[in-house]
């Protein structure tokens, strides 16, 4: 429907004044060569499609019944996947639908909320949908985070990280100390990139380690990226029973039952194949190694990531028409039209192929 012909008479003044997020579009064309969403470029675990051709063809209970409506054995996998209680974990339709719960929950309050300026652009929707004051703290210049410039009364702190579309990664010290400074806030981590990241040597990444020590950082996850199911549309968040109660309490003032019975099964089966997504996990890792190396190559500067995606400033700083001569030749990247980050790329790491297509085609456009 084009704009002009829509009658808001009949919206609420919500509905009237939201500014709704805008993803990264899913174009339909052959041969497409996709680095703009950060979608993994290998399957999901072939279990995952048994598991839930099993749930389909279960004649006794299959999609005639409903859901669990806590997705018990899901949590429960997932509780022992990462050394947890099942009371810790709470489970959602998308990591979104977890932070739309995690606003609702936990920032609609006086204080104001605080976030990077440059980070997931679904933080700031939220925050309007739900009514909540956002604060967004400026990152360095070189777009690392200042755990002191968060030294400020607020109702929490939601950060990415690694963030996005950085794919810089926060040391886990420097969360402890934001909790422990701010113990009347929640601190979320949104870890959509963590299974990426690489640790140094006797180093811990997640802040899933921290969250029986801290009960005010809230960990959400998801299974969009490294778990190859954004179509699945399953995510998580990990902390504290008391953090994980209100989510629980939230979503049933909401939607019951926000996972099916197909994307519990195929979820929890993901999670039985443990080899699987570490050799997919390794692969990204070296591939994005790759991608980086030849952007430098390119003259590129090439921020170090520690997720599925390179951010990446070409030569002459002229991402835009970089990106349209790109998408002439089906090659899909993110830039985005915004203060402090319009001279940069956001690149999905692809397959070898769909990295050597790029890296051909950055080549003759420079050349
Ligand atoms: C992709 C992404 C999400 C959303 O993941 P879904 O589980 O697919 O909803 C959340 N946060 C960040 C930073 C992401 O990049």
């Amino acid at each position: 429907m084009s704009e002009q012909k829509i009658d808001t008479r009949l919206w609420s003044t919500k509905a009237k004044n939201l500014t709704p997020y805008v993803p990264g579009e899913q174009p339909k064309h052959d041969n497409l060569c996709k680095l703009n969403t950060n979608e993994n470029p290998y399957p999901p675990s072939p279990k995952v499609a048994a598991a839930i051709t099993a749930e389909l063809t279960d004649q006794a209970s299959g999609l005639r019944l409903y859901p669990a409506p806590e997705s018990d054995e899901l949590r429960q996998s997932l509780a022992t996947t990462y050394g947890l209680a099942p009371e810790q974990v709470f489970v959602g339709n998308g990591s979104d639908e977890v932070l739309a719960l995690v606003f609702a929950a936990f920032f609609m309050k006086e204080r104001p909320l605080l976030a990077p300026d440059i980070s997931y652009s679904f933080y700031p929707v939220y925050a309007e949908t739900f009514g909540v004051e956002l604060i967004t703290i400026p990152l360095r210049d070189d777009f690392s985070i200042d755990p002191d410039d968060y030294r400020r009364p607020c109702s929490g702190i939601i950060v990415a990280n690694p963030n996005a579309p950085t794919g810089l990664l926060l040391p886990l010290p420097a969360i402890a100390k934001m909790a422990s400074e701010h113990p009347n806030a929640v601190i979320v981590i949104d870890e959509a990139y963590i299974d990426f990241a690489r640790a140094e040597e006797g180093k811990e990444v997640s802040a899933i380690h921290l969250i029986n020590e801290h009960d005010n950082i809230l960990v959400t996850q998801t299974f969009s990226k490294s778990r190859s199911l954004a179509g699945l549309r399953v995510g998580m968040a990990f902390g504290n029973a008391s953090l994980i109660e209100a989510l629980t309490r939230m979503k049933n003032s909401f939607n019951s039952f926000p996972l099916d019975k197909l994307a519990q099964a195929g979820a929890t089966a993901s999670l039985q194949d443990p080899d699987y997504f570490s050799q997919v996990c390794d692969n990204i890792i070296k591939l994005r190694d790759v991608m980086s190396r030849e952007l430098t190559k390119l003259g590129f500067e090439v921020i170090p990531s520690h997720a599925n995606f390179v951010f990446a400033r070409p030569p002459q700083g002229n991402a835009s028409e970089i990106a349209t001569s790109l998408r002439e030749q089906g090659i899909i990247v993110r830039h985005f039209n915004k203060p402090r980050i319009n001279e940069h790329l956001r690149i999905t790491v692809g397959t070898i192929e769909q990295t050597k297509r790029l890296i051909k085609a950055l080549s003759e456009l420079s050349g």
